[in-house]
């Protein structure tokens, strides 16, 4: 039997990387899965690899109103949530100087309010024994040049977490974090950064890192899979780095 036989769960940003392997791992694992994104020809990709049986959905995670609208397709279709991977996010990098508020409010739009509004349309749909998992970044509790408004949404996703974990724990819902380091996914390819820039970003990242390498999508979503079953039942308010030992060593 697949560790979560007969559950539901939500994956927003589950159209791409981290989050597409992670739905994917999901079904495999008999869980009913709904993702979210926001480009059509990776909504279309997305729903053929999921099967028939997927909830695909085009929402932006800023739009209180999207997610609410997803959130009552979900109660329609399966009427209840057994998990919740708030996932969606974009990395850009610039020095202080060069942040233009755009970019500092899709930063924040999508990776600080977009997990907020996720949360709020969807706990109407938990029940007891919920798990809900943010995902941060190993970036959320050290200083990297450049990437000043990025760190600081993933620590305001972390102490989200905290906070959340009080308020819901009497629900018997429990929240957790996964923070990876840097995985091969193509949000390296989304940063607005020239190609040489990221090359070189990358280039340092594997040497800095303990074992000389990126992570893997998979690496991410068997992580989650272990928060969001019972298997990590005693798991609450935690923040998971999983970066090949980068915060650790
Ligand atoms: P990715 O491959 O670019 O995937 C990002 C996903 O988020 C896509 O499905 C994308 O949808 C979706 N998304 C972006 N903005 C959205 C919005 N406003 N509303 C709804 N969906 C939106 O990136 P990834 O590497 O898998 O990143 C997933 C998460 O991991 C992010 O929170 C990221 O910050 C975090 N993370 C990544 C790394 C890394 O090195 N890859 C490291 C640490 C943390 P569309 O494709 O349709 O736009």
């Amino acid at each position: 039997m697949g560790r979560l036989q007969g559950k539901t769960a939500l994956v927003t940003g589950g159209t791409s990387g981290i989050g597409l392997e992670t739905a994917k791992l999901f079904v495999a694992e008999g869980a009913k899965v709904a993702v979210t994104g926001l480009d059509p020809e990776r909504l279309e990709t997305t729903r053929a690899e999921l099967g028939p049986e997927a909830l695909v959905f085009g929402a932006d995670v800023s739009d209180r109103q999207a997610m609410e609208t997803v959130a009552a397709r979900i109660r329609e279709t399966w009427g209840h949530l057994d998990v919740v991977f708030a996932n969606a996010g974009v990395f850009r990098a610039a020095p202080i100087e060069r942040m233009d508020e755009a970019t500092m409010d899709l930063l924040l739009g999508t990776n600080f309010k977009g997990v907020v509004h996720t949360v709020q349309a969807t706990l109407p749909l938990l029940a007891p024994g919920a798990s809900v998992i943010f995902t941060s970044s190993a970036v959320d509790s050290k200083g990297y040049a450049g990437m000043s408004l990025y760190a600081a949404t993933k620590a305001a996703v972390r102490s989200l977490a905290r906070s959340l974990s009080a308020e819901l724990v009497d629900r018997g819902i429990r929240v957790n974090v996964v923070a990876p380091g840097a995985i091969e996914t193509p949000i390296w390819g989304r940063t607005g950064l020239p190609q040489e820039v990221v090359d070189g970003m990358a280039a340092g990242i594997k040497d800095t890192n303990p074992m000389k390498r990126f992570g893997k999508p998979s690496e991410i979503a068997r992580t989650v899979l272990f928060l969001a079953s019972d298997d990590s039942s005693y798991i609450l308010g935690q923040n998971l780095y999983v970066d090949g030992g980068t915060q650790a060593l």
